[in-house]
């Protein structure tokens, strides 16, 4: 991992705590990505003590196999995998991890590869068709773990899930019954959409499991409420994870399940948005409007797209203490759409030259970068200081809220 620091001339030995306050010294004219591994081991071990059932990682949200490594040696043993090359990539950084494939709409060829040459055994559908199709592929296997995926509103989330998958409540009882036939161990999945805001979307969409089970009258191994759980961004200050916890544990241990049935859950975002930030250099400055060289076809899809907000800090030799105004960003592409509107709250002398930190992108951002138009870094450099906010530090480790850090 210490290879990262040569590329950006750092002489560190292994042992010296390294801050992205650092790494700007160095004036970096590429955006880095500053890596803080004990970030995303720090949520690992949360949802894996704390969790009342098994946590499995979603790879898409960071397929980083740094980031992999790390999620396992914490002790997550699943990965919810949607594509054959997440299937592919997982199943050789971590021989030893068990896949889920738990897109509901599969190539058969993909399944079939998973299945034969990856050991994977758990699937999810939607459909009679999939259903089918699994088996098909399959060669009608009979150590198959099916899960049904239910649709639920997303109503509670910030970016909804509800519109593309899960069966109807209406065809639930049909798909269930045939999915007992052909399972070994069978459950119900569902996506309360991401960053979802309040524990209630997860009791609300249990009612609904709850209604399939009575209706189906099956035997039900494995229930599964998916992702969406939180991360802290400006204006969105998530309950503790803690309740939402306690609400999925209180409606699991009422459903009418077997004793023996398993309580299973997906994060993504919550596992790794703390895990890494970019620092990215102001290239020129136009009143309010801040040019960056990482963007909307960088680490910034989701700030240019859907409006994201994401925290930020001036990092700066001397720091500044000209009170803070709202900035928006452009990004470095010849393209309108590289901007993100924020509004980003920074001293009012920020200009052409400063560095920003832009926090808690390890997952979607990070994941969701291009190379277009020339642009685009793989800089990356592991950091120890602490990410900009954290759900899992207690009280006193909390970073003091400040958006200027002084070099
Ligand atoms: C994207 C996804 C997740 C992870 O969602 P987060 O909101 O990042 O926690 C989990 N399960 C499935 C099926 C997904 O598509």
């Amino acid at each position: 991992m210490h290879t990262h620091h040569s590329a950006l001339g750092l002489a560190t030995a292994p042992s010296d705590p390294v801050t992205g306050a650092e790494i700007a010294k160095r004036r970096p004219v590429q955006p880095v990505t500053l890596l803080r591994p004990h970030a995303a081991r720090r949520a690992a071990r949360f949802f894996v003590e704390k969790f009342p059932g098994r946590s499995l990682y979603a790879v898409k949200a960071n397929p980083s196999p740094d980031l992999l490594e790390i999620l396992w040696e914490a002790g997550v043993s699943h990965y919810d995998v949607a594509s054959i090359a997440e299937v592919r990539m997982v199943a050789k950084t971590l021989p030893q991890a068990t896949l889920c494939f738990m897109h509901p709409v599969k190539a058969e060829e993909a399944i079939a590869e998973a299945y034969f040459e990856h050991g994977v055994r758990t699937f999810s559908l939607d459909t009679m068709e999939e259903l089918e199709k699994i088996v098909w592929a399959t060669k009608g296997a009979t150590d198959l773990n099916l899960l049904v995926r239910i649709r639920v509103s997303s109503e509670h989330a910030k970016l909804s899930l509800a519109s593309k998958f899960g069966a109807e409540p209406g065809e639930m009882r049909a798909l269930l019954i045939a999915a007992r036939q052909a399972a070994d161990a069978l459950g119900i999945c569902f996506h309360v959409g991401s960053q979802a805001m309040t524990p209630a979307a997860y009791a609300e969409a249990l009612e609904r499991v709850r209604a399939a089970i009575v209706e189906a009258a099956v035997t039900v191994d494995i229930v599964d409420v998916g992702g969406g759980f939180p991360s802290v961004y400006p204006g969105m200050e998530p309950p503790p994870l803690e309740a939402y916890f306690d609400v999925i544990h209180k409606a699991y241990e009422s459903l009418p399940i077997s004793y023996s049935a398993e309580l299973w859950c997906e994060p993504g975002r919550a596992l790794c948005a703390e895990y890494a930030s970019v620092l990215v250099r102001v290239e020129k400055r136009r009143g309010d409007q801040l040019y960056i060289n990482d963007g909307a076809y960088g680490a910034l899809f989701d700030a240019a797209h859907i409006g994201w907000r994401f925290p930020v800090k001036l990092v700066r030799e001397g720091g500044s203490d000209v009170r803070p105004m709202p900035f928006s960003f452009y990004g470095p592409t010849c393209d309108d759409l590289d901007h993100m509107a924020g509004p980003f709250m920074l001293p009012g002398d920020v200009g052409a030259g400063d560095f920003i930190e832009i926090g808690m992108l390890g997952a979607y951002g990070c994941a969701m970068r291009t190379g277009f138009n020339g642009f685009g870094s793989d800089l990356r450099v592991v950091v120890d200081d602490e990410p900009m906010e954290t759900l899992y530090a207690v009280e006193q480790e909390r970073p003091a809220a400040s958006n200027v850090v002084t070099l």
